[in-house]
Formats: structure tokens, sequence, C-alpha cells
């Protein structure tokens, strides 16, 4: 019998090599050499970005399928052996996770979903949720991976998600460099608005190639699945390419900031939207970090925007005494040198505080500013002599260059997978209101694959 199942796995990727979403399109062509039929794109699931374990992006992967009974055996016995033969398990910080569900996704791993976007997850919750579900589960060694197997599982994705191309090179290329040609990027980029995040136009960084010994060669990241098949059509680079995979995703939905907390509340490691008002104004530390104190519920807590922030922290130097603010962040924990503090994604103005300044009075003879002319003494114009017994100065409001209401975000080179980028502001109503129809979305991207592939090897000889 036809039945609906589900794979997670995570946690096969070190920082030496490897990516749980290599391993994912390995597996992917495995099983559509199955008679199976997958459901939609695979999920591509970003979880709480501060937690110590990750490698790098804390991404997990789930694939939906449907498949008879029979072939159980086959699947689930392939996709271990992938993970058996592909995962960086000489990384002592490897601990893969195989999570495989029958049927409909329980709410239990909604729920988990949920809290491990922003908290932290012990282990042994997971695997006592798991006996109480029709699951299979292989892990190696203490299998930390099944949080995040379990967790993307339990991502559905019905409300906001993205798209993310991953293009690959071979496994054993470990070069710190992906050859490709910026210019090429930028003119993808500006012709394809349904895609994002492709370039930093103020830092002038390409943002679509990572920088490890990993089998990534380029991510694109978009709207829609047509737009970054487009986009990456319009690239030009110089090396060769093994394969590629589109995942529907989590990313840049900033579904890691659920709710708000107050500083009585929070945790290491948790991701956190604080409210508070700033009680120290921002100063400066030695390396260019950005640091200012707000009262939160009863404590008061350092919040800090880093160098890697760059103009972010003109906006964080801005805020003053008595502002109302949201911070949108991770919890560091304190250690010997520094107190907990939050290290901030993104901030949002509640209320300003007004900052009076004086004006100075002008000489109604010459039109030169006026000057106190001593204690009790008036004002006098130190150019035409002219003296006042008027000794109040008048006051104005200080303009201030931060608005409430406005989305303060880190910049396209510093934002995490999860971070809302601004060009993503406005609400996007057909990943709300239509219907669309995954698998056939993600089996014509495979129809286009081969195409894609074509124009791999026009690339490579254009490179030769
Ligand atoms: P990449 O993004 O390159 O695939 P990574 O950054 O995802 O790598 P992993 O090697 O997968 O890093 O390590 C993350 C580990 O943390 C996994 O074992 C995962 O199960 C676990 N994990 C993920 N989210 C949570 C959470 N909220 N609480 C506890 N553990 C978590």
């Amino acid at each position: 019998m036809l039945q609906t199942w589900h794979i997670g796995v995570d946690d096969t990727d070190s920082n030496f090599g490897m990516c749980t979403t290599f391993l994912a399109t390995i597996l992917i062509d495995f099983m559509l050499a199955l008679p199976l039929e997958l459901l939609d794109f695979p999920k591509l699931i970003r979880l709480n970005p501060n937690i110590p374990y990750k490698t790098r992006g804390n991404g997990a992967i789930a694939i939906s399928f449907m498949a008879s009974e029979d072939l159980k055996d086959k699947f689930w016995n392939g996709a271990i052996d992938r993970v058996k033969q592909y995962a960086d398990v000489d990384d002592p910080q490897t601990d893969p996770g195989l999570v495989l569900l029958q049927g409909e996704v329980p709410s239990d791993f909604i729920e988990l979903y949920k809290q491990a976007l922003y908290q932290v997850i012990p282990l042994e919750s997971v695997k006592n949720m798991l006996k109480k579900h029709p699951t299979d589960t292989f892990f190696i060694k203490k299998g930390r991976g099944l949080i995040g197997a379990t967790a993307a599982i339990g991502a559905t994705l019905l409300h906001d998600y993205t798209y993310e191309l991953i293009i690959y090179r071979d496994l054993k290329e470990k070069k710190p460099e992906r050859l490709i040609d910026p210019i090429s990027v930028i003119n993808a980029d500006k012709n394809t608005p349904l895609s994002f995040s492709n370039y930093d136009y103020e830092n002038k960084q390409v943002m679509i190639t990572p920088h490890g010994p990993d089998p990534v060669f380029c991510g694109i990241r978009g709207e829609t699945s047509n737009a970054v098949i487009q986009m990456w059509k319009m690239i030009q680079i110089f090396e060769p390419i093994q394969t590629s995979m589109l995942f529907r995703t989590n990313q840049h939905t900033q579904v890691h900031f659920p709710k708000q907390f107050s500083g009585d509340e929070i945790s290491p490691h948790h991701s956190v939207i604080l409210r508070g008002s700033v009680v120290k104004n921002p100063y400066n530390l030695p390396g260019g970090h950005v640091i200012f104190t707000i009262k939160s519920g009863n404590i008061s807590i350092d919040c800090a925007a880093y160098e890697p922030t760059k103009q972010f922290r003109k906006i964080i130097r801005e805020l003053m005494e008595g502002d109302e603010v949201l911070v949108f962040g991770g919890v560091r924990p304190a250690s010997v040198e520094t107190p907990t503090t939050v290290n901030i994604e993104e901030i949002q103005i509640i209320k300003l505080v007004t900052i009076r300044e004086k004006i100075t009075p002008k000489c109604p003879n010459c039109g030169a500013s006026l000057t106190s002319a001593g204690k009790n003494k008036g004002l006098k114009c130190k150019k035409c002599s002219y003296k006042s017994t008027k000794r109040n100065f008048n006051y104005k409001s200080r303009s201030r260059k931060i608005r409430p209401g406005m989305r303060y975000v880190i910049p396209v080179c510093a934002q995490r997978h999860l971070t809302k980028p601004i060009s993503r502001n406005e609400p996007l109503q057909f990943h709300l209101t239509s219907e669309i129809d995954f698998q056939k979305a993600f089996y014509d991207f495979l129809k286009r694959r081969t195409e894609l592939n074509d124009h791999f090897v026009k690339k490579k000889e254009i490179s030769i």
C-alpha cells in the first residue's frame, strides 16, 4: 500500500568538508531511481542560529515522498548507506542523525520545530518523542543530528518560505575561493527582482559564494523557483560544477524570533526579541564593536553590534538613554571577560526620547550669535557690544536620525540565513494566497536540471 513518508537528516558535515544539503542531493538522486514519488522540493530548514553545536548555518533537511511499504527497506537502507558513506564522522563535532517518519506529520514534530528555531533542545527529549511515533532512526555517536532531523520534518512551511538553488562543485575540491565573475552576479541580480541577497552593494561583496572547504559552489536565494534558476543562468563562472539541487526553505523569513521576552526570561544561546529602554549610551570597544545597555524587566543587559555588522553600528550609535527599543538577537552567555550580551541582528525603535538643545539667540543689530555675558548678567554680542538683559535661552528639540516604526537590520554581508532582509519587507501575496503545487514545480525543476547541466558544460568551455 502507498504511504506518505518523511526523511529528516542533519549533522553530517564538519569544518573540514561536506554539507548536509549535498548529502540530501545524493540521497534524492538515489531516490529518483526508485519507484516512489517526491511530494515537494526537499526542505532546507535552518534552526536556532545561536546554538553552540552548529558547524555553519545550523541547517537540516527534510524530504517528503509517497512510496509503497514494500519499498521501505530499499529507501531506508539506501539513506543509511549514504549517511555512513558521506558523513564526516572523523570530526569529533559531527553527530549524524537520520529519521524516517511514516504518515502525516504529528503536531509534536511541528511544535519541536517551532521551539528548535529559538531554544536549545535536549537530545533526550527528542529521542523520547520519537519513540511515541511511527519512526525509524539511525545515528552515529551521540546522534545529536536527530534534533535537527526531527525538527526539519516538523517544518511544514505553510506560510512564509523562500527558495535556494544550490550549485555544487566536486566534493574533493577544498579551496576557499570560488571562481565567479562578480559583474555577472550584479547584472543577474539587477535583472532578477525576485531573487535577493546576491550582492551586498554597501560593502561590495558577492554573497552567493561561501568560502569554506565544503562542496557548495554557490547558493542563489529567491522568492520563486523560476527566479533562482533565471538568476543562475545569467552568472558567469570559471570552474567546473558537479550538480545542483533546488530547496524550499525557511531562510530569510525571521521565524527564529517568534515572541518578545523581558530580560528576566532569556537563556543562553536563545534567539530573542528583547524589549527595553536604553540605560547606558552606546560606546566603542577596541576592534570596532559598539555596546549599549538596556533595562528589560528587572535586569540590565548589554547589547552588541560587532565589527562585522559594518554600517549598522552607525544606527546603534544614534541611540540615547531613555529610548525604548526592541532588540532582535542571540543571547551570548557571560564569560570571564564579558557579561551576558545580546548579539544584535535587528533593532526597532518603539519611542525616542526628545533631546532639547539651546537655540543660540542672534544679535538684533548685527546678526552675530549672542553669548552669555557672565553669571546672571544676560547676553552680549562680541561683535558689536550689544547687551541684552534676557537671561533665558530658548530650546528646540533635536531631530534624530533614527525613526520609530523602521526595521534596522544588519547589512547583507553580516546576515544569518534566517534574517529577513529589508528587501523582503513587503509581504508577497503569492506566498500567502495561491495554492502552489510544489510537487509539480519540483518535477519541473528536475526536467530543467538537465538544461542547467548543459549550462554548466558551456561555462566550462568558456573557462578553458
Ligand atoms: P550546515 O549548515 O553546514 O549543514 P550546521 O551548521 O547545520 O552545518 P550541524 O553540523 O548540523 O551544523 O550541527 C548542528 C547540530 O545542532 C545538529 O546536531 C542539530 O541536530 C543540533 N541542533 C539544531 N538545532 C538545535 C536546537 N535548537 N537545540 C539543540 N540542538 C540543535
